[in-house]
Formats: structure tokens, sequence, C-alpha cells
């Protein structure tokens, strides 16, 4: 058994060699996490400092959703050159301004910054520091990036997460330990994570992002931290600055991979064996039991990663493991060894692995393997189902509720839907 309580029955791939490309690739850039954080910090505001591209890329990414008032919205700053910056700086003072009057139930207010080159002239830290001493304290105003030239995907909600972490207050010298789960949850998943939390006698229990900006937790050197997201390298970098200490787990997808995280903070916390196996044995039961439905369709079929959120590495590990598919390839847009290191671990041997991108080759891959679904990102999937391939959306495993055992049915009916309407449409 490793730390986490997993029985090893692979040498994994901790060191297998990586396939490394860095060609063109095909993958959303960090604004689209702001369809997710909106809706998970229920008092904070998205301002994306950009061009009408960005504003189109979130209508259309976050057009299936209507709200009388959203929580995102786009300052378009174009057609500059740098001596029309002092204009540009004004007119994000003057939208901001507008913005706060028009909604003061704004407690966070991020400006987002992007990738035209108008936008990366402005200086949006300053901006932010000079907004700040005009409505700090009744308004914070944070900064990042999900420019496309810095960040893929999920990585944009790494950068808002590591702004907030300087605004975590500091745990009291002597305070006792606590624990932070680190990464955007569904609510209903976060609640379902808490009460197992109690149940075992873990806490303090506190949650990054929190659901109002009001709440962030305290942290310090008492405070250890359990990732619910593969992709917060440059978050856990900032919260060891700040003392905490990361958990080695794998993340929480499916019974075993629940069941191992949960385990991590337990051994942490000394919660007792007998316990541990009390709280947890029911869901474990339930997750083990929706599984079971899906073993006969999915057991034996081969999967095709490509590089989209970065959640492929603990995907593969739950289908390999838990319903008995076979890695064709697994694609990561980056591969954070320290993040994945429990994953990799439990990895079948020999799982062909690879970061970055080369999106020509990939595909020659992919055809070549022939695999009996491949996950990739939108701009690929069309393509591909016209070559006869059964595809599955990587987009829709961030957005929907996957981590935990009541949810681990609903995660492999994700795999299995593409299949069934493959088949279906063959008959
Ligand atoms: Fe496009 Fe860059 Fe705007 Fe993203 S940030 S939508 S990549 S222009």
């Amino acid at each position: 058994m490793n730390p986490a309580g997993v029985a090893r029955v692979t040498t994994g791939c901790s060191e297998a060699p990586v396939l490394r490309e860095r060609g063109q690739r095909e993958v959303f850039c960090g604004l689209t996490g702001i369809i997710w954080l909106h809706r998970k910090i229920q008092d904070a505001f998205f301002l994306i400092v950009g061009s009408r591209t960005c504003a189109h890329l979130m209508q259309s990414a976050a057009g299936v959703m209507i709200f009388a008032e959203p929580r995102f919205a786009t300052a378009v700053i174009e057609e500059r050159d740098l001596a029309g910056m002092a204009d540009a700086n004004e007119e994000l003072d003057r939208v901001v301004t507008q913005l706060l009057a028009r909604r003061p139930e704004i407690k966070l207010l991020f400006l987002v910054g992007s990738c035209p080159s108008e936008v990366i002239k402005l200086d949006l830290s300053r901006a932010a520091g000079r907004l700040n001493e005009k409505f700090a304290p009744t308004t914070r105003i944070l900064n990042y990036s999900g420019s496309g030239i810095e960040t893929t995907f999920t990585q944009g909600e790494d950068a808002c997460l590591a702004a907030l972490v300087p605004e975590m207050p500091e745990a009291p010298a002597g305070a006792p330990a606590s624990l932070l789960v680190v990464g955007s949850l569904a609510d209903v998943v976060e609640d379902q994570f808490r009460r197992l939390f109690d149940d075992l006698g873990i806490g303090p229990v506190g949650f990054l992002p929190p659901r109002s900006s009001t709440e962030l937790p305290a942290v310090g050197p008492n405070t250890r931290f359990l990732m619910a997201q593969p992709y917060l390298a440059e978050t856990r970098r900032v919260l060891e600055k700040r003392g905490a200490q990361a958990l080695q787990a794998p993340y929480p997808f499916g019974a075993e991979g629940t069941t191992a995280w949960l385990k991590a903070a337990a051994d942490c916390f000394g919660v007792d064996e007998s316990r541990f196996t009390a709280v947890t044995a029911l869901g474990r039961e339930r997750a083990k039991r929706a599984l079971s439905h899906y073993q006969q369709q999915l057991a034996g079929k081969s999967i095709f990663f490509f590089p989209d959120s970065q959640l492929e590495i603990p995907l593969a590990r739950f289908l390999s493991r838990e319903l008995s598919m076979r890695i064709a390839e697994i694609g990561t847009p980056y591969l954070h060894r320290q993040n994945l290191a429990a994953e990799l671990d439990l990895l079948p041997d020999g799982t062909v692995l690879s970061e970055g991108q080369d999106v020509d080759r990939q595909l020659d891959r992919a055809r070549a393997a022939r695999p009996d679904l491949t996950v990739c990102g939108l701009g690929l999937a069309n393509p591909l189902e016209a070559e006869g391939l059964t595809t599955k959306w990587a987009i829709e495993l961030v957005f929907t509720p996957i981590q935990g055992y009541e949810q681990a049915g609903d995660l492999a009916e994700l795999f299995a839907r593409p299949l069934n309407r493959a088949a279906r449409l063959e008959v």
C-alpha cells in the first residue's frame, strides 16, 4: 500500500519517458475559467480587459447560461498605440467606476488580462493598485492574466487562485492544524466533502476559492492542503511560500481515487483506520455499484486523450483502474510531476504520455491508433467525428461535477454516452 492507502498493481509511470511536443496547439485560453469561477465566488466580478475577440469567446463559451445580472464582462481596449495608453487607463477607470456604482454588491473585482497587444501594454497590476486606493475596502480589486499567450484553459483558474492567496489572512501562531481544499468544486460536491470531513473529525476545513470573497480561509505553517484539481501549480507554489504543506494524493475521481484522497487527509489528521472505514464504507460501496453499471460497456475499450484541461492523467487512471479501459495515449498541456506524483504511480506500465502539443503529429497518432473514444477540444471533435472516430468534448469534464463518491457514476456515464450514441448511429 502507498501512503494514500491505494494498492499498487503496477510499477506505474513515475519514471516513464514523456513525449514533449511544442508545436501548434488547439486549446482554449485561460479566460474560459471565468465561466465556472464566476459561479463559484458569488460576490466577485470578472472584468476582462480585452478585445472583441475575447468578448465573443466568452459570449459563445458561456452562451448557454442566461443571467439577468451576469458577473463577467469585457472592457474592450482596442486600436490604441503607446501614446494612447493614458486614455486606456482612463477608460478602464471609467468602466470600473461605472460598474461599481451600478453593482454595489460586488465585493471583489478581478481585472483579467488578455493577449491583444493593446492590453499587454497596459499594466493591470498598477491599475488594480490605483483602483484599490479608490474602492477598497468596500471592493477589493485584483488582477490576473487569462491571456492565450500565457495560459491554457484551466490555467486561468490557477492564475485567479494564485492572485487570491496573498489576500488570505494569516493563521494565528499556535493555531490548530487546519485543512484547506484547493480548487473549484461544484457546491454540491463541496458540501458532500465537508460532511465527510466532519464525520471523520477533521477540521477546521476551508475551501479555496470560497463561495464568498469575504470568507477567505486563513493560511499558515499549520495548514495542510489537499488539491482538488491537478492544474494549480502556481497556486500550490504560493501556498507553500506561505508555509502551508501539500498532502500527496490522487485526485477524487471514482471510488478508489476519492478514498485515497480522503485517506491522505485522514492519515495526516490521525483518524484511526476503523473510523475511516466506517465513514467511507457507504459512499465507496455506492460509487462501486454505480460504476459496475458501466463496466461491461467500457471494459477493454481504448481511449486517447488530446491535451486540454490537465485532468487527463487522473481521468485516465480512473478509467483504466476502475473501468478497465485501455489507454492509447494521454496528452496533457503540462505535466506537473509534483502535483501528479500519486497519479503517475497508478498508471499502467508502458502508458504513452505526451506533454504539450504538435497537433498534426498527434492527429496522425490518433488516426493510427483508431481509439474507441477520443477526448479532445471542440475544435478537433467535428473533424475527428467526420473521420469516423467517436469523440468526447474535454470541456464537459470541467463543467460537470465529477469528483467524489456520489458523482462516480455520472463520470463513467460521460464516457459511456458518446459510445452509446455511436452504437445507435451504426444500428
Ligand atoms: Fe483570444 Fe487572447 Fe482573447 Fe483568449 S485572451 S480570447 S486567446 S485574444
